[in-house]
């Protein structure tokens, strides 16, 4: 596996390969590496003949009261666990590498934006559009992979690679989920033993939701209802709603399309997000 630390670096890497016909795959990450993650690249390696991974804790992407220097790392872990998943290029490139002095162009993200995890993180889909941009052109893979579990964080960026021309197939990845149903996510490990939990609430809340469409409950206000009831372990819901999965636009009434229902909630501190569709 080659390291790469700089823009320069990634392409030099990437262009003899590609000059060679090799299909690209990128899997943008923050790193803390999971089996989510680990999903990802196996996706990638699958239908990719180079794969490409990032590790970036992207500044831009989160507010002045989140948890940007607290984000945990463990780079040579993720090192271990991209070499045994079969990267070719890992790319490490510093905040000042993404973000030089003087930098000023931002992706502004529209409507998809808007509610959900944009209404309560502002300006959030915004820093992830402008580093997913960004990487894109640095890596210009053929492919790029991202996660069911961050449903809108994907819904944003196949917009943003439709309206923009980008040439690029983005493929969304189910949500890898623990032995307990807890979706896997890097955050998990701010989680104390109890909290540890307590969080299982969430996705056993989503899937009886999933599990009472599937029985024959369309009632958007009923399905919301019996997610709810499950997650009464939780310290406080952001969240708990159900949209269309195309749009993102409210469901109301009857569920007669495809549809996600959308949780975040605060566990002590910990925000978690979690999803299923319906
Ligand atoms: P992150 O490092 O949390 O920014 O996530 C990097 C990528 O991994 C994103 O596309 C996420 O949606 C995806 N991802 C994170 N957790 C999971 C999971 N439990 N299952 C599938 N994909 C995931």
């Amino acid at each position: 596996m080659e390291i790469a630390d700089t823009i320069a670096q990634v392409r030099t890497a990437i262009r003899e390969r590609r000059q060679a016909g090799l299909r690209v795959g990128l899997v943008p990450t923050m790193g803390f590496l999971h089996n989510g993650h680990v999903a990802l690249i196996r996706e990638s390696t699958t239908s990719c003949d180079v794969t490409v991974v990032s590790i970036f804790v992207n500044p831009t992407q989160f507010g002045p009261n989140e948890d940007l220097s607290t984000y945990p790392r463990d780079l040579g872990r993720d090192e271990r666990t991209c070499i045994d998943a079969g990267v070719n290029i890992l790319f490490l490139p510093t905040a000042a590498e993404i973000y030089p002095e003087e930098f000023q162009t931002f992706i502004e993200p529209g409507r998809l934006a808007e509610p959900l995890c944009g209404a309560v993180r502002p300006g959030h889909f915004r820093g992830v559009a402008t580093v997913v941009a960004k990487l894109l052109n640095i890596v210009q893979p053929d492919a790029a992979f991202f996660g069911q579990k961050d449903y809108q964080q994907v819904a944003v960026v196949r917009r943003m690679v439709r309206d923009l021309d980008m040439p690029v197939e983005i493929v969304t990845v189910p949500t890898v989920r623990e032995a307990d149903g807890l979706a896997m996510s890097s955050r998990n490990a701010y989680l104390s033993v109890s909290q540890r939990e307590r969080a299982t609430c969430i996705s056993r809340g989503l899937l009886a939701a999933q599990a009472a469409f599937r029985g024959g409950e369309h009632d958007a206000s009923k399905l919301v209802a019996i997610a709810g009831a499950e997650m009464v372990d939780i310290d406080s819901l952001q969240y708990l709603e159900l949209r269309d999965a195309e749009t993102l636009e409210p469901v109301i009434g009857s569920v007669t399309r495809s549809a996600v229902l959308l949780a975040a909630a605060f566990i002590g501190s910990t925000r978690l997000i979690d999803n299923v569709i319906l």
